[in-house]
């Protein structure tokens, strides 16, 4: 192989030419073995490269409602639930190269093109209003960044606060917090069942209604804070209020994987990456590229999938069955569903969107959770027993006495 055109990949690779949607793309290039590849020097550069995305072996369910999230901000975010060790943290943080482009603005107070669209020219401040006339940007086209939110946050960290630097008489006296700093971005909890409940309040509140005010004495300031929130738990380490678990749109639980080969893959591309981080992404690079294209074109695209009466019956029809009270379950159900659609390049929402996306959707609505989880832990209990009772069989106790 041309170690320069696997540096400085000038070409799409034959895989992503032959792929008719992001869907295809995903289950093939997940698919790919990795090229373990050692003679390629490492740039020596200390900047942090996150784990590939479509390097990450498995894990379906995870990916595709990490993609969902991207393609449909309506979709009110994601959580992963599972143990440690299973790549939660290493998925969200793989996003990273994935992200779409949106529209920021250039502005003080955020007045961006799309608000002269929807609202006419007094929609933004006079400054921008001249700009427009005269055909100047109010935005430019920018990255969606990932942005974490620290465990050790304090609630003044999450939505700001005075500013200690701020001269008297400035407007700007109030410092923006993390939720304000998330506009427009992805908000990644880790932990989240450990954080406190007024700071998981102010996140769920603030992502409910695209925006939150900060009121310190006589002062106060509305932020926009229009984000996807993604969160993921260990539910051994404390659990989630079942009313938080509902205002998350996906819901999956992330299990180790299951067979023996692909976890002998999982392991010699962690070894290949932590080798060299650089030239491990260099082989991933023109597929995410291509990736990312498709996902920034199927988000452009979901305005326009639609949802007929005849397949919103059968969806309204499954949550019926399942008795889920939350009027959430529909709506991520078909906002999900219109994702899936999208990443498949179709307009219409079909029945086997809905199949794929239900149990995302769907699961952990109710309360029985908790009964679930203790059911689960029970099961496990004896799993564990028989495995090890297999391997070392129990001592003969009257042997021993
Ligand atoms: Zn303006």
């Amino acid at each position: 192989m041309d170690e320069k055109e696997i540096k400085i990949p000038q070409s799409e690779p034959e895989l992503i030419t032959k792929v008719g949607s992001l869907q295809e793309l995903l289950e093939k290039a997940s698919g790919v073995r990795a090229v373990l590849d050692y003679d390629q020097e490492d740039s020596g550069l200390a900047e942090n490269v996150p784990f590939p995305f479509l390097a990450l072996v498995g894990q379906n369910q995870m990916k595709l409602s990490l993609v969902l999230s991207l393609l449909n901000p309506n979709l009110d975010g994601v959580l992963l639930i599972g143990p440690r060790g299973t790549g939660k943290s290493t998925a969200v943080r793989s996003l990273i190269n994935l992200l779409p482009d949106v529209r920021r603005s250039l502005c003080y107070y955020g007045c961006l093109e799309e608000e002269i669209e929807s609202g006419g020219i007094d929609a933004v401040c006079p400054v921008c209003a001249k700009k427009y006339g005269q055909g100047d940007p109010l935005s430019r086209l920018e990255n969606v960044s990932l942005v974490e939110l620290p465990l050790n946050s304090t609630l003044e960290d999450v939505v700001g606060g005075l500013d200690p630097q701020a001269k008297a008489n400035s407007r700007r006296q109030l410092k923006r917090g993390i939720l304000s700093r998330a506009d427009r971005n992805l908000l990644y909890v880790d932990e989240v069942n450990l954080l406190n409940d007024q700071i998981v309040d102010a996140i769920l509140d603030a992502a409910a209604q695209g925006q939150y005010t900060v009121r310190r004495g006589s002062m106060s300031a509305t932020y926009r804070s229009n984000f996807t929130l993604i969160g993921s738990m260990n539910p051994e380490e404390g659990h989630l209020r079942p009313q938080i678990m509902d205002r998350f749109g996906l819901r999956v639980l992330v299990k180790g994987l299951e067979n023996k080969e692909d976890r002998l893959e999982a392991y010699q591309r962690t070894r290949a990456y932590k080798e060299s981080n650089r030239a491990f992404s260099a082989q991933y690079a023109p597929a995410t590229r291509a990736f990312k294209d498709e996902i920034q074109a199927s988000r452009e695209q979901i305005n326009q999938v639609e949802l007929s009466d005849e397949i919103a019956q059968i969806g309204l029809e499954l949550i019926e069955d399942l008795e889920l009270d939350s009027l959430r379950a529909e709506i991520t159900l078909f906002e999900a569903a219109r994702a899936h659609a999208a990443a498949d390049a179709r307009e219409q929402v079909n029945l086997e969107d809905i199949r794929v996306v239900a149990p995302m959707a769907l699961r952990l609505r109710r309360s029985s959770f908790i009964e679930q989880y203790i059911a689960d832990q029970s099961s496990e209990t004896e799993l564990l027993e028989k495995a090890i009772n297999k391997l070392i069989p129990p001592q003969d106790l009257d042997q021993e006495d």
